[in-house]
């Protein structure tokens, strides 16, 4: 079926009540603000995230809309995003993050939609969008009874496949998606999707002094990488995202048909 627009922020009230009619999915694109190295904008995250939830309801089969991205997350954390002490990195505190998901989970359950998915694209967010849908959930229980559920897809790049993972990180060379920020990955996705954004002369291979299994408060300087990549943004190329994406949406397209059925 062919709709005027696939974005939520675009409907008239008549066509989102149409949309709860025929039981169109919604999507809640989730981000940061965030510094990104000296190469990537601070909207990387927010930016992803959307492209993402834009790329999975092009598949017109599932009838999904794409909610307003949240573009603020969940305080950005030295071993996983560089840490707050960046110019740029403007976050949320955990209750703020868990409030606003939560409102818009419940306000969407409350006007009927029953297929929703949190689609995540920020590390530090997971848990915390995954209690707000737990809550959302737990105080909807009409909606609940009338078939409602929330997918949480709190790392859409959580299940790449062993060729994409080697063709990424040749040799076994992944560092984990802990340091994944604004690395190879991410580096490779944004200059796919969008290269005029990329200062792509200015990416450096950088990585922290230290990166222990625990974190440290106050944050230690070795923890946080002088650059703000956390790993090597000069291996990102647009041919290694314009390969990974189309696997990054699969992946997610076929969770979405499976556990948010028409
Ligand atoms: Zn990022």
């Amino acid at each position: 079926m062919s709709v005027r627009t696939r974005r939520f922020s675009e409907l008239t009230w008549p066509e989102a009540a149409e949309a709860i009619e025929r039981n169109a999915g919604v999507l809640i694109p989730i981000g940061s603000t965030e510094q990104h190295g000296h190469h990537l904008p601070l909207g990387t995250d927010a930016l992803i995230a959307d492209d993402l939830a834009c790329a999975i309801a092009a598949d017109e089969a599932q009838d999904l809309l794409v909610a307003p991205c949240v573009t603020y997350g969940y305080r950005s954390r030295p071993l996983s995003g560089g840490g707050p002490h960046f110019v740029g990195t403007t976050s949320a505190s955990a209750a703020t993050l868990m409030g606003l998901v939560q409102d818009v989970l419940e306000s969407l359950l409350e006007q009927g939609f029953r297929r929703l998915a949190l689609v995540n694209w920020h590390m530090e967010n997971q848990n915390f969008i995954y209690e707000s849908a737990y809550l959302a959930l737990k105080r909807s229980p009409a909606a609940v009874a009338n078939g409602a559920r929330v997918m949480i897809a709190e790392a859409g790049f959580g299940g790449l496949s062993d060729e994409m993972m080697e063709l990424l990180f040749p040799g076994g060379s992944f560092p984990g998606w802990d340091v994944e920020h604004a690395g190879i990955m991410e580096t490779s996705l944004m200059l796919h999707l969008h290269p005029e954004l990329v200062l792509a002369d200015r990416a450096v291979d950088d990585e922290a002094e230290r990166h222990p299994f625990y974190d440290m408060l106050p944050v230690p300087d070795a923890f946080v990488p002088k650059s703000g990549s956390l790993w090597k943004a000069r291996q990102g190329t647009a041919e290694k995202g314009a390969a990974c994406w189309p696997e990054v949406v699969e992946q997610m397209r076929r969770g979405i048909a499976l556990e948010l059925p028409r």
